[in-house]
């Protein structure tokens, strides 16, 4: 059934310089200053606009790189003032949205192990309270559509009018060749659901590996996806995090070009 949502279209955003499919790419994690620099140097000359990077991260076990937490944030000011890109980051309690809305970012996005969760939704909710700011919620972990909708849902009450949601698969202890199972009928329940919110598709944490991102973005722009967030590094096999997932900014636009997306309005 249909739920009606306050909300902006994504084409009143502040993407305006942004065509569809929308592009967000950057590393899994910011490491340092210069490999965040040298990588949205790169993307910004290939024309991507959005710059997605990790500061804090969520790992499945300690002891791997969790993020280097908020010293990151002038870095990623830096990209913005040098290449003019907006900039996304992952929050995932209160304390992120505050140190995030002070350094200005432009976008904030919610990931799955996070929005799996009611009351830390409901905590960043809270912290939002209607902060001018575009909010894009990944799908929850475990493939339930309706905790994806209650997590979109909340952000919304919280009065915040730009509101993507991002599909990035769901964990399955089956074997298969995905890190994260697409069940593409999820997505599209969603859209079912709440029409007016723009989705974008992760294909990076679908695949897990590179050689699988092409067939999954083709699939989300066959579906008529508004956009993909891809995970870019200027040296990949040797990021901190998902390193096998991640696309130099030269094979990512290799990639997109290869992609036939479908003109709705011609
Ligand atoms: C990420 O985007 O790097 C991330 C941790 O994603 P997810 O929440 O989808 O696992
Ligand atoms: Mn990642």
């Amino acid at each position: 059934m249909e739920k009606q949502l306050n909300l902006l279209p994504i084409n009143q955003w502040n993407l305006a310089d942004t065509k569809k499919p929308i592009i967000i790419s950057g590393p899994c994690s910011a490491e340092t200053e210069e490999q965040v620099m040298t990588t949205a140097r790169s993307l910004s000359k290939n024309g991507i606009t959005v710059f997605r990077a990790g500061i804090w991260k969520p790992r499945t076990r300690p002891g791997s790189f969790e993020g280097v937490g908020s010293i990151g944030l002038p870095w990623l000011k830096r990209v913005k003032k040098e290449t003019g890109m907006h900039i996304a980051i992952e929050v995932a309690n209160a304390m992120h949205v505050k140190e995030a809305l002070e350094a200005g970012i432009d976008i904030l996005w919610i990931g799955a192990r996070t929005s799996a969760n009611p009351f830390a939704m409901q905590e960043i909710a809270d912290a939002l309270n209607g902060a001018d700011v575009p909010v894009l919620v990944k799908n929850p972990v475990n493939p339930d559509a309706d905790l994806w909708v209650g997590a979109i849902e909340r952000i919304n009450k919280a009065g915040i009018t730009r509101i993507g949601a991002i599909h990035r698969g769901f964990s399955s202890y089956d074997r298969s060749i995905y890190r994260n199972v697409p069940h593409w009928q999820i997505p599209i329940e969603l859209r079912s659901q709440l029409p007016q919110v723009p989705i974008f598709c992760d294909p990076s944490h679908i695949a897990g590996r590179r050689e699988l991102l092409q067939s999954i973005s083709q699939k989300a722009m066959d579906l008529d996806f508004d956009g993909l967030m891809i995970e870019s590094h200027c040296n990949p096999d040797n990021a901190w995090s998902d390193a096998k997932q991640q696309i130099t900014p030269e094979s990512l636009d290799i990639m997109l070009e290869s992609l036939i997306i479908r003109k709705m309005n011609p």
